[in-house]
């Protein structure tokens, strides 16, 4: 076999990430290749870094390739390592550590580095740039103090930086150089418009406000002076003014540079063996800081590499601001020139501001606040340089309007090319929404951005991706198919769980205000679902709101036909004892409890308790050591074993062991529906595990794990989750997937409808073969557990929650015991 070609790539940004998949797509042997970079993680989202701050994401979800990636791809990724030297005789580049490697082909990709203001003062402890990870965690850590913090820069980063910090409670100022804000994409009508929405949330702005020097207390940052004289007092001073491409180590190599690395339309620099991509190059004049054009370069690098020809001829670019509920959309160039005609459109009342500007019949530029819903439209025709003459009357109203087109939004999508670019956060064209929702039989905007990330960051584009949904589909795509959670509000329920983490939200009350409930105190629907997500998000944070929850929650035991109750104790894996069976019939002699029966889930349940009885049933069953089953909430309710190894002559492992310890480590915690597991010790399968939520199969080399089972109205088969050769990493799989699924279901969801909803190899991928995400479940499920197990029945016996039996109306739910 010939010996592959060497590639070494310096820098792993969103653009080398991008041309590493084309050209992988297109020659996946053709090159041994080693990355180095100097930042001391994988390859991410960079874009979405914004919403990372605003704890709308975690950094897990943005990233773009995991170490098994680079595993699989054989690519060597030299993280933390920052390239020092190039020598181009020897072909050869260094790390600052020494780490070398030799290249036959070298592809630059260091992107820019933040422009720092140098003015006195900028280099003190808490004045924070805004460019990668390390920045997001700085600026978290900063705003968990809360206080005060100052954004210099009124353009796209300075504004995301001040609504994330915002967001995170801090009291934010804006100071900005010119007098309108991102005055590089907006014109000044759109600017001001812009300047009334980020006041209005409470940001305040200052224009025309030039940085004179960053004033310092106790060694560290205390305020901005600006030049007019005003001091800002100042817990944190984040800079986002500008970038300027890292081309360092280009020059020094003897690299022709301007203000970036020069390449041409193959992307080659002055050195045929070696090539640029991203923020860092300089072509026909340009440096771009946008990732669109970068994903083009990169797809041309990429053929380059695999020995085909192409060539980029340069881009058209356009914004959108990532601050949830702002829209804006600016393309091309808006700028007044000789020749340039302009065609405005104002419509005070709804906000919405319109401007195109024209250049020989040919839109060159748009600028669109409030309603961005032509965005994509007027962007292609810009692209594509299209004689709008026949349309110019109507052409500002948008595609609906425009040359007789239907009005319809639907058939203005149809119309677009399939590399039209439907969102401009990730750079997902329509041609790649189409093949997955054909591939992957999406039914949904949320699979869409489950799978494309399309509509993943700003959401400016989920009209769009719900018109593809419906020319994929047809009939089959309904929209209501994500209704509103209830009658108080148009949200569906992934919508407010991602919102109580956007804004911060932290009680019942403040969800309903911020997020305009109709209704002054909710509905029977809402409120359990709001409990449970509050719950859910903010461990030890948030108090348990018991007047919204369903009876049974409320009086810890299942009502029955008759209004009397079942009581359920907790029997750890089906196991019990002779105390525990005597208190058991002592109290079924004592409260005259007329049937006692043997669950599905190996429990003893105590029907037809007065509910009057309930707490002194408790306070007996409480003595021999009986905690609640929680038999009636939505948490884990059982966990089935058979004997395993402890009597059986098949067993493999102790399964009723395992059990124990599984049921033990996780009861408590509420979740979004109920949950059943359990350990079988061999595939004979005698606890009925592949019928459950999640499952154990011991097996002679470990465990197997299984979930999304159901054995209810629906009847259905686990699914493999994944191996695990020791009891603890089994343990570990089976609380991060129940994790994930307290994080991500929607209230009343069991674990198989979620795992069709968001799709099983999805969940495999987060809990099997990224184990950092898996421990990280791992441990908020640790941490939310300190706060969870506490037994229900003996703090009511102490006589907490003595209003428990207080009527909410059509609460009341039939549930049987299991
Ligand atoms: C907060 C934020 C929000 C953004 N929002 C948007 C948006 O909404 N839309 C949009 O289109 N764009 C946005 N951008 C810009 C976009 O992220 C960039 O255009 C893109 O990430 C640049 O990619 P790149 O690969 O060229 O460089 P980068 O992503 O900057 O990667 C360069 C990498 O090279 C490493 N490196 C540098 N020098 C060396 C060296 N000597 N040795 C080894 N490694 C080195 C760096 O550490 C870095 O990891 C945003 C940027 C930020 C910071
Ligand atoms: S599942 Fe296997 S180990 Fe468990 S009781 Fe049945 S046969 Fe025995």
């Amino acid at each position: 076999m010939p010996q592959r070609q060497k590639l070494v790539i310096v820098g792993n940004g969103m653009a080398p990430g991008r041309m590493l998949e084309e050209l992988l797509k297109r020659s996946p042997r053709a090159y041994d290749i080693t990355i180095f970079n100097a930042e001391p993680r994988v390859n991410y989202d960079r874009i979405m870094l914004s919403p990372v701050l605003s704890a709308e994401k975690t950094f897990e979800d943005i990233i773009i390739h995991d170490d098994d990636w680079y595993a699989a791809n054989d690519i060597t990724l030299h993280k933390g390592k920052r390239v020092a030297r190039i020598d181009r005789d020897a072909k050869v580049v260094e790390a600052e550590d020494g780490t070398a490697a030799s290249y036959d082909r070298l592809v630059l990709a260091t992107g820019s580095s933040p422009f720092i203001i140098p003015v006195p003062g900028h280099d003190l402890p808490g004045v924070l740039a805004y460019r990668d990870l390390d920045d997001v965690d700085a600026m978290v850590e900063a705003a968990e103090h809360g206080g005060k913090a100052v954004v210099i820069g009124g353009g796209l980063l300075g504004l995301e930086a001040a609504a994330g910090l915002q967001m995170r409670g801090m009291d934010v100022t804006v100071i900005h150089l010119m007098p309108t804000l991102m005055e590089r994409q907006l014109d000044t009508a759109a600017g001001h418009l812009l300047r009334q929405a980020v006041e209005a949330r409470g940001i305040k702005v200052l224009t025309e406000a030039n940085t004179q020097s960053i004033t310092e207390k106790d060694g560290k940052v205390a305020g901005v002076q600006i030049e007019d004289g005003r001091l800002l007092p100042a817990d944190i001073v984040v800079m986002a003014v500008g970038i300027k491409p890292s081309s360092g180590i280009a020059k020094d190599a003897g690299l022709t540079v301007g203000r970036g690395i020069s390449v041409d339309d193959t992307l080659c620099t002055s050195d045929p063996a070696v090539s640029a991509v991203g923020e860092c190059v300089e072509h026909r004049g340009m440096c771009y800081g946008l990732v669109a054009p970068l994903y083009e370069m990169a797809k041309t690098l990429a053929a380059n590499l695999a020995g085909e020809e192409a060539s980029y001829t340069g881009s058209v670019t356009s914004t959108k601001l990532k601050v949830t509920g702002i829209n804006l959309f600016s393309a091309g160039d808006f700028a007044d020139a000789e020749g340039r005609e302009e065609i405005v459109l104002r419509d005070a009342s709804n906000g919405v501001y319109r401007r195109l500007v024209l250049e020989d019949n040919r839109i060159v530029g748009a600028v669109l606040y409030g309603d961005v819903a032509d965005g994509a439209w007027f962007f292609d025709l810009i692209k594509r340089s299209t004689d709008i003459s026949e349309m110019r009357d109507t052409v500002i109203f948008g595609q609906g309007f425009a040359g007789g087109t239907p009005l319809d939004p639907t058939a203005a999508v149809a119309a677009l090319p399939d590399d039209g670019e439907i969102c401009g956060c990730n750079g997902i064209c329509k041609g790649t929404i189409v093949e997955a929702i054909g591939e992957l039989g999406l039914k949904d905007v949320e699979g869409v951005r489950m799978h494309t990330k399309a509509s993943a960051s700003c959401g400016s584009c989920t009209g769009l991706v719900e018109q593809l949904l419906t020319l994929s589909l047809g009939d089959d795509y309904d929209p209501a198919g994500v209704p509103p959670m209830c009658g108080c509000t148009d949200l569906g329920h992934g919508d407010v769980r991602r919102l109580i983490v956007a804004k911060n939200l932290k009680t019942i009350p403040d969800v309903m205000q911020e997020l305009e409930w109709t209704s002054s105190c909710g509905c029977a629907k809402c409120r359990p679902a709001l409990n449970y997500y509050l719950l859910a998000t903010w461990p030890g944070e948030y108090t348990d709101d018991n007047q919204s929850r369903f009876i049974n929650e409320r009086v810890h035991a299942n009502i029955q036909k008759d209004g009397t109750y079942s009581v359920v104790p907790r029997m750890w894996g089906g196991i019990t004892s002779a105390d525990e069976l005597r208190a058991i019939a002592d109290v079924t002699d004592k409260f005259n409890v007329p049937t006692v029966k043997v669950t599905g889930g190996q429990r003893i349940d105590l029907l037809g308790i007065q509910k009057e009885d309930l707490p002194a049933v408790w306070a007996d069953l409480n003595a021999a050591g009986l905690v609640s089953g929680h038999a009636y909430g939505k948490a884990l309710r059982t966990v089935k074993t058979c004997v395993g190894t402890d009597w059986c002559r098949f067993g493999t492992q102790d399964s009723t062991g395992f059990g124990i310890r599984i049921e033990k480590f996780m009861w408590g915690s509420w979740t979004p529906a109920k949950v059943k597991m359990a350990v079988s010790g061999c595939p004979r399968n005698c606890s009925e595990a592949t019928c459950k939520d999640v499952g154990v199969i011991c097996v002679d080399s470990g465990y197997e794990i299984h979930f999304a089972g159901a054995a209810g109205l629906e009847i259905k088969g686990t699914v493999v989750l994944g191996h695990a050769s020791t009891e603890d990493e089994a343990l570990e799989i089976i609380v991060a997937v129940t994790q994930l699924y307290r994080e991500q279901a929607y209230y009343l969801e069991r674990i198989h409808k979620w795992a069709a909803r968001v799709g099983v190899d999805t969940v495999r991928e987060q809990i099997m073969d990224d184990v950092e995400r898996r421990k990280a479940l791992f441990e908020r499920f640790c941490y939310s557990q300190k706060f969870s197990q506490i037994d229900p029945w003996a703090e009511r016996v102490q006589g907490d929650q003595a209003h428990e039996f207080m009527p909410l109306a059509d609460l009341t739910r039939m549930q049987a015991a299991e």
